[in-house]
């Protein structure tokens, strides 16, 4: 296959450029940089089977030739990003879901759209199924990030339905691995940073709330498995494991060997930040178990540990 990735020099986006690589298709990946790093992809360049396009996918987009899939994965998926620049991320999941399901009409190719578990919002069901509609706030802080990837959620159906575009949608819960930025805000760079700096880990508010974390090669396989699948309705993608954030902080500490033990962010100093944040978040992957016969691989500390040996030639030494 010849495959666009947009946000392709991104924590996920990158890692498929490599598998899909490795699995012998050619790769365009495309990215403005404004999140994304070309240090996640400069071990590709000069290769006659990859290319990068510098492009902002809220524009027309350009790509010469034949194009097999088109994967939508450009986004400003951490929160810190997102409330930093709301109007790009409404802009990037509405306006760049539009052109890249054009561009993916006008070659006749599949598409694949990187949703979220954020289309739930602050879940009323638990653990999360496909067919559970959802608990979003439109006008919080986040709803910038959930409602545009809902907007993109029913383009693609719409593009799917009315164009006959066969469209793929991946609900992608919490993902982790290296290549994660280390200032993204997000929970996992955020403890690994602390740990290896011997800091104790900000857990905000009681540290009661609950993540489920997916290795990144295990999410992967999955979009993969989904681009190649015949399903067009949503599929949710992560690990089911469950934990709090406090035990995913003694696990971190245990894993470093921090002795700095970790402290408690009283909400109320955090604005925004926190201001709907999920209490519970876990997928149900029934559906990708049944229809894609994908599931979770890497367990937590396997994963970790990874994570943690690529971080430590990134936190500057004690
Ligand atoms: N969190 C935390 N300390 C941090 C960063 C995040 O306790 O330093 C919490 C955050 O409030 C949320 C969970 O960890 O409940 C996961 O946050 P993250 O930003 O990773 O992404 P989210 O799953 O909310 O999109």
């Amino acid at each position: 296959m010849r495959v666009l990735i947009t946000g392709g020099a991104g924590f996920i986006g990158s890692h498929l450029c490599d598998r899909l690589l490795v699995d012998g298709h050619t790769v365009i990946a495309m990215d403005n940089l404004s999140t994304g790093s070309i240090d996640n992809i400069a071990h590709l360049a000069g290769r006659d089977d990859f290319a990068f396009i510098k492009h902002d996918v809220t524009n027309y987009i350009y790509v010469p030739g034949p194009l097999d899939a088109v994967l939508h994965l450009a986004s400003l998926p951490s929160p810190v990003d997102y409330l930093e620049k709301p109007i790009q991320t409404l802009k990037v999941g509405a306006l760049g879901t539009h052109k890249t399901l054009g561009l993916a009409k006008e070659k006749g190719c599949r598409f694949l759209l990187a949703s979220t578990s954020e289309v739930y919002g602050d879940p009323q069901v638990h653990p999360q199924p496909e067919s559970y509609w959802g608990h979003v706030n439109p006008v919080g802080p986040r709803g910038v990030y959930d409602e545009s990837k809902r907007f993109a959620e029913a383009m693609a159906m719409a593009y799917h339905r009315y164009h006959r575009v066969e469209t793929r949608i991946a609900r992608i819960f919490n993902t982790y691995g290296p290549r994660m930025r280390l200032d993204d805000g997000r929970v996992v760079p955020n403890f690994v940073r602390q740990a290896l700096l011997g800091q104790p880990l900000t857990i905000y508010g009681d540290g009661l709330q609950t993540r489920s974390f997916c290795y990144v090669s295990d999410l992967v396989s999955g979009v993969i498995r989904l681009l190649l699948s015949d399903e067009a309705e949503p599929v949710n993608l992560g690990n089911p494991e469950e934990y709090t954030i406090r035990e995913f902080a003694e696990i971190v500490n245990a894993l470093t060997g921090n002795q700095a033990g970790a402290t408690f962010i009283d909400r109320s100093s955090l604005s925004e930040r926190v201001e709907d944040d999920p209490k519970v978040r876990r997928p149900d992957i029934g559906k990708a178990r049944a229809r894609l016969e994908w599931e979770p691989t890497v367990g937590l500390r396997e994963g970790l540990m990874r994570t943690i040996d690529h971080f430590r030639t990134r936190v500057p030494a004690r």
